[in-house]
């Protein structure tokens, strides 16, 4: 596939261990709020473009939690096309890398969708 160049394909847990601000650089903001970001990023290390989410939700058990989400595409015209999709249809789109913080804990980045070794 068009990603499979991509270190984070068989690496994702580097983008914990590199910051997602050193792994990634924005290139096209959608959505700018406190709560909700969506923009087109780039892969520092290859140029692979991806679709990146962040939303925090205060459903679970009140706590905050942060989902993060991480789409490959092909060119920033695709990123766009998920820029004004509901959320419950940005979780339905695969591959895609998605991690996910609760107060301070964080799971680790990791596809769902695709099987890496
Ligand atoms: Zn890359």
């Amino acid at each position: 596939m068009f990603y499979e160049k991509c270190l984070y394909v068989t690496r994702p847990e580097q983008i914990e261990s590199k910051g997602l601000w050193s792994a990634f650089t924005v290139i096209t903001r959608y959505v700018e709020r406190s709560d909700h970001d969506r923009m087109c990023v780039r892969c520092n290390e290859c140029g692979q473009l991806y679709f990146l989410e962040m939303l925090e939700s205060g459903w679970m058990s009140g706590a905050e939690v942060t989902y993060y989400t991480l789409i490959p595409v092909e060119a920033e015209e695709d990123a766009a096309l998920f820029k004004d999709l509901p959320d419950y249809e940005i979780l339905a789109i695969f591959p895609r890398l998605q991690r996910a913080e609760c107060e301070g804990v964080a799971e680790s980045w990791h596809w769902m969708g695709i099987v890496s070794e």
